[in-house]
């Protein structure tokens, strides 16, 4: 069996320079952790704000935790004072209450928007049509404390090659059109964030800017 350093290495390998490597170490305890930031590893991801809290406060305070998962509101308020980058923003609500208390910290919190590109139903994300409904918004323009710096999706859990690429070029396409239309002079917003363990190849072909990766890196975990 590869060590974790061997497992980052590999990835790293088959990633373009400019594609930003997060480890998702959800369900993995510290010493996992620890093994891959001895590795130079920086970036982990969390998809549960208990677990994330209790990881900040554990382990070297360089690391920068992004939020992968679902939040909700009423969370956000526990990862406000130190969270890197929320990823996973699927509404305005969730939008308006991460600026809130982003604002009672005195923090500008990075986020990005989540698409739903995946054909399954139970993926969350905006559809194209409510973000740009929130974006024109001016309640969306006078937020002060949250800094949109692109978009994040996942694609269709399949060995269906085509389709994977079809939901990321998707994915691009919609990056595309809001950085032309809303963000041209927004020079924060530039993440695409697609790709996991299997199927993250295609994701950089399709442009992904940052990759979140767990199993490959971690091994297999025991639930999701
Ligand atoms: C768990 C998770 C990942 C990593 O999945 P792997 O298949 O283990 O690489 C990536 N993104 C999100 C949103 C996840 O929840």
């Amino acid at each position: 069996m590869m060590s974790i350093a061997e497992n980052i290495d590999l990835v790293k390998l088959n990633l373009p320079v400019h594609v930003q490597l997060v480890a998702v170490s959800k369900t993995k305890p510290a010493e996992l952790i620890l093994e891959a930031y001895q590795n130079g590893q920086r970036i982990f991801g969390e998809n549960k704000v208990q677990e994330m809290v209790w990881k900040y406060e554990e382990l070297p305070k360089d690391i920068e935790w992004h939020l992968i998962g679902h939040l909700q509101t009423n969370k956000v308020k526990y990862i406000a004072p130190f969270v890197h980058l929320i990823q996973g923003v699927d509404t305005f609500r969730l939008l308006k209450a991460i600026d809130a208390e982003a604002t009672k910290r005195n923090r500008i919190i990075p986020c990005l928007l989540q698409f739903h590109i995946a054909e399954e139903e139970t993926k969350f994300g905006f559809s194209l049509d409510e973000a740009l409904e929130m974006i024109v918004s001016d309640e969306f323009r006078n937020l002060r404390n949250v800094r949109i710096s692109g978009v994040m999706g996942m694609a269709t859990f399949t060995d269906d090659e085509n389709r994977i690429r079809k939901e990321f070029a998707h994915l691009k396409a919609i990056f595309d059109k809001l950085k032309s239309e809303y963000f041209a002079q927004v020079g924060d917003f530039k993440e695409i964030s697609m790709g996991m363990s299997g199927d993250y190849l295609i994701a950089v072909e399709k442009g992904s800017t940052m990759v979140r990766i767990g199993s490959t890196i971690f091994g297999e975990r025991n639930y999701p």
